[in-house]
């Protein structure tokens, strides 16, 4: 599993140290049905990244090839209109912003 979270991260290097990821970067924290919460830090200076959220059916279906040069075409640039857009739905949160989370358990 990890080998191909892997491929996820190839193109990347850290922004400390600019070694490249390898296995030993990726903790699995949680693995769900469909989903993984991956941690990615760099193993050779210690910087960490923070949590991922990876769908498993994207991986599976996806030539395995394919997957980095997906990643560096990349989600569009954000733009003024999705900062607004961010902030109306966080603004309009109410006590009920946890059903917004995906189910874990
Ligand atoms: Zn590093």
């Amino acid at each position: 599993m990890k080998k191909k979270l892997k491929v996820l991260f190839d193109n990347l290097c850290c922004s400390v140290c600019r070694s490249g990821f390898d296995e030993d970067s990726i903790t699995i924290k949680r693995q769900e049905d469909g989903l993984l919460v991956v941690n990615l830090s760099c193993a050779k200076c210690g910087k960490n990244f923070g949590v991922a959220f990876v769908g498993l059916s994207d991986l599976e279906v996806k030539d395995e090839s394919r997957i980095p040069l997906e990643i560096q075409e990349g989600p569009e640039p954000i733009t003024y209109d999705d900062v607004i857009d961010a902030h109306r739905f966080i603004r309009d949160l109410d006590e009920h912003w946890r059903e917004h989370l995906p189910k874990i358990n």
